[in-house]
């Protein structure tokens, strides 16, 4: 990115370095610090290179992360740190299980569970749907 913020014409970057505009950030540019990006962004980077004048595609990841932090299993789809609003949709704090899903401008952009592996494949399909729309 230029430093007033518009994208670097003609620079291909990858990984941690990275900033590229997303639609569901507005004027904001995405940077995302997470081992998928990192192989996602590499081989957009490489196609990206490699096309012919008028084949390129935006970048438009719905990009996840899983740790394992003190037994709880937390997996995120999508960029949470986006929402401008957060729905607890699971909370229980005998068994450790957590579901927030975040929206921005009323869209769905994220998800966050704990210990609730099983529905993440459910919640992925949404913010991906609704970035296929065109919906930011
Ligand atoms: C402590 C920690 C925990 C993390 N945990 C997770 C996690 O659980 N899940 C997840 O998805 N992501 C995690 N991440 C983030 C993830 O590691 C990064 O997003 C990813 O590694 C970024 O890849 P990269 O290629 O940009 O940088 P790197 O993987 O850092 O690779 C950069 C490489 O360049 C080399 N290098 C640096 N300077 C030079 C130089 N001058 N000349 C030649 N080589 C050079 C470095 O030695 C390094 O090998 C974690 C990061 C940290 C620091």
């Amino acid at each position: 990115m230029l430093s007033n913020g518009s994208p670097a014409p003609a620079v291909v970057a990858a990984a941690d370095v990275a900033r590229w505009p997303h639609p569901w950030a507005g004027d904001s540019a995405v940077s995302l610090g997470r081992w998928s990006n990192a192989i996602e962004q590499a081989e957009a980077a490489a196609a990206t290179l490699l096309a012919k004048k008028g084949e390129l595609s935006p970048y438009l990841p719905v990009p996840s992360f899983w740790s394992e932090q003190y037994g709880v299993r937390f997996r995120s789809v999508g960029i949470p740190a986006l929402g401008d609003e957060a729905e607890v949709v699971e909370s229980d704090s005998i068994a450790r299980r957590l579901a927030v899903v975040y929206y921005r401008r009323g869209n769905m952009v994220g998800v966050l569970t704990a210990n609730r592996t099983s529905r993440i494949a459910g919640y992925q399909r949404r913010p991906a749907a609704e970035l296929a729309a065109g919906i930011g």
